[in-house]
């Protein structure tokens, strides 16, 4: 996040973000050296998340969002998303063809085709286990199984795709072809979250027969060669595996897995030196996730210090105040030079990377119950997330840009179908598999969000009331049949400058916990015990770190952006695009003049809540949370002298 301005910690210092022990001393040999063999050792994560089935999410802006997707979702039918497998598989379908990354049409080939039918099982899989949603685990079943004709139809060691295998010769041969390991992972993924959350065996059963024909597949080839491959991008095949493997005890998935280890990207992340630049970065975070789930596998300390370092690295040195990473995909610059990294291009913060880096944050909380991580998450998500997807169509952002004078752009109905469409139907159905945690001691309210927890084998429900982040308190009431005896641990965000409080049953508590960590209340709970949590919001800065007068501004943990009105934006401009063409429509930005270092001095609070405007400036601007502008040019990042 742009506030940090402390210099690169050397190669080696401690990380801040982790309280466990890191390893004293970096390697001399690059640790990825050698072929790896894998050994089962289970790691115990110190805090589990409830399953979905146990939380709900009740109202205010997430429920909306998540009732949006689930309305996009229900108007793409089954037999348009399973048309290109058919046609693949040599079996008839008359459904109307999908378009962009999509299209299957001679001579205007979409070559990751496929991918977002994988994406929608996902989707369909946390939505249904999210919500009790019958129609999309229906609709989720009914695609494994038409699925599952057309690999028995294939009838190659377990192939299925909606491209023929022929793709993978050429990628074999070192030939042009865009990803189709990316590809194959997103149906690999959409089979196992199909079986893990809507409890589909069929699925389990389609995915060992994918798993066999990649097992297979990479079996044939050198260790040497096989590095040459893992060049071009192949999502989270590491993690799928791995997943597969820890799901069934079967130590051959893991085996298949570590074959997707690129050794060239994780042996600096190992040695803790941040060799990211130039590198794309969507290709790169599922592997680190596809690390992280190798360590829990086996304990190897290797894929941990990989996943660790990265995410200090990423979310300290390389992430827009938004939380968001890459500019045109990649990361273009060394660490912490992310102003000069925005000015060249507006393809800024691609909407895979915040979904993809939110997914490794919360793996790596499981290992240390560091409040920290979920500093970067409520971050992300409030910032990155929630205000991607288009009001009432379901609609989602491919790139939040953050170049002064953007607008936000949205994918349409049928003819885009993105990477980050794909991502962003799994996002907006899985908004509750966060908010609580628990270990032996009892349980972690992590974010702030209208919802209920059953913990039913406590007999001990939870409602969190609030209208957060409108306004800056939550209420949390007990319901039992009898009492009920454990810790519950409410975050404390680092935000959170001063001020702060919290009462039990009306009486307030002594102990406040600082910034960054958790109060613990210990108690026996009776039913209708009533927690309430005041988190005032104050208005603070934070600089680019190679620009100090590149500032932005935000109230609490919302980012604030400038409205700079709609002149010249039509709907063609805003639904299609994968990015505003800002050239195209040029916009003086207007710069502030700062009274003192306190923003109180030249900003002011406006009529409704989270409603703020310049004051005393040549140009005056509103501002309001990022999440909230829709369908306006915007500024994020100001010049402030
Ligand atoms: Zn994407």
């Amino acid at each position: 996040m742009a506030q940090q301005q402390t210099p690169t910690p050397p190669a080696g210092a401690p990380n801040p973000n982790t309280s466990q022990q890191r390893r004293g001393t970096i390697p001399e040999v690059p640790p990825f050296e050698g072929t790896l063999s894998f050994t089962k050792q289970p790691v115990m994560p110190k805090v589990q998340p409830f399953p979905m089935t146990q939380v709900r999410v009740l109202g205010g802006p997430f429920k909306e969002a998540a009732e949006w997707n689930r309305g996009y979702m229900a108007r793409l039918v089954e037999d348009r998303l399973i048309h290109n497998f058919r046609l693949n598989a040599g079996m008839p379908s008359s459904a109307a063809p999908l378009g962009g990354w999509e299209q299957y049409t001679p001579g205007r080939d979409g070559e990751l085709r496929g991918h977002f039918t994988g994406h929608f099982l996902s989707a369909s899989a946390l939505l249904y286990a999210s919500t009790g949603d019958q129609q999309a685990k229906a609709k989720g079943d009914s695609m494994v199984a038409e699925l599952a004709k057309c690999q028995q139809k294939i009838g190659a060691d377990g192939y299925l795709s909606a491209f023929p295998t022929e793709w993978f010769d050429r990628l074999d041969a070192r030939k042009g072809v865009w990803a189709p390991y990316y590809t194959i992972h997103k149906i690999m993924a959409g089979m196992f979250d199909m079986y893990q959350h809507a409890g589909n065996k069929q699925a389990l059963e389609v995915l060992e027969g994918m798993a066999n024909w990649a097992d297979t597949w990479t079996t044939s080839k050198s260790e040497e060669h096989m590095q040459e491959i893992l060049k071009t991008e192949y999502g989270g095949m590491n993690e799928v595996l791995y997943n597969l493997a820890g799901a069934t005890g079967d130590d051959r998935w893991a085996r298949a897995g570590d074959r997707f280890t690129k050794k060239s990207f994780f042996n600096p992340l190992a040695s803790r030196r941040d060799e990211l630049r130039g590198l794309h970065v969507n290709t790169h975070i599922p592997q680190v996730i596809g690390a992280a789930r190798r360590y829990e596998l086996s304990a190897d300390m290797r894929f941990h210090d990989v996943a660790d370092y990265f995410w200090y690295e990423v979310t300290s040195a390389r992430a827009y105040v938004t939380g968001g990473t890459s500019n045109g995909e990649g990361w273009l610059a060394q660490p912490r030079q992310l102003a000069s990294e925005l000015k060249r291009s507006s393809a800024t913060a691609e909407c895979c990377c915040a979904y993809n880096m939110m997914k490794l944050t919360r793996q790596l909380y499981s290992w240390t119950a560091d409040p920290r991580y979920f500093d970067y998450y409520e971050r992300t998500m409030l910032n990155h997330r929630l205000g991607t997807i288009q009001p009432q169509s379901g609609y989602t952002q491919y790139y939040l840009s953050l170049t002064p004078g953007a607008w936000k752009t949205f994918n349409n109905e049928d003819k885009c179908f993105w990477c980050c469409t794909g991502t962003g139907v799994e996002e907006f159905s899985k908004l509750n598999d966060s908010i609580y945690w628990r270990d032996d001691q009892g349980l972690y309210v992590n974010l702030f969000i209208p919802s209920e927890l059953n913990w039913a084998e406590k007999g001990f429900r939870l409602k969190q009331d609030t209208k957060f982040p409108d306004v800056a308190s939550t209420t949390l009431v007990v319901s039992v049949d009898k009492p009920v005896q454990l810790a519950m641990r409410l975050r404390i965000p680092e935000w959170l400058t001063s001020g702060g409080s919290v009462k039990i049953n009306g009486k307030s508590v002594e102990a406040m916990a600082s910034a960054g960590s958790y109060l613990t209340l210990s108690r026996t709970w009776k039913n209708g015990d009533r927690v309430e949590m005041e988190l005032p919001m104050r208005l603070r800065i934070e600089s680019m770190p190679d620009d100090p007068k590149m500032q932005s501004i935000l109230y609490g943990p919302l980012v604030l952006a400038g409205d700079l009105g709609s002149e010249g934006l039509t709907e063609q401009m805003i639904v299609g695009p994968n990015a505003p063409q800002i050239r195209r429509v040029p916009l003086e930005v207007p710069s502030f003049h700062a009274a003192s270092a306190d923003p109180n001095s030249w900003i002011k609070a406006g009529a409704k809540p989270l409603e703020f405007r310049t004051d005393g400036q040549q140009k005056n601007v509103s501002l309001a949370p990022i999440n909230s502008i829709f369908g306006k040019r915007y500024s994020v990042y100001w010049q402030v002298s």
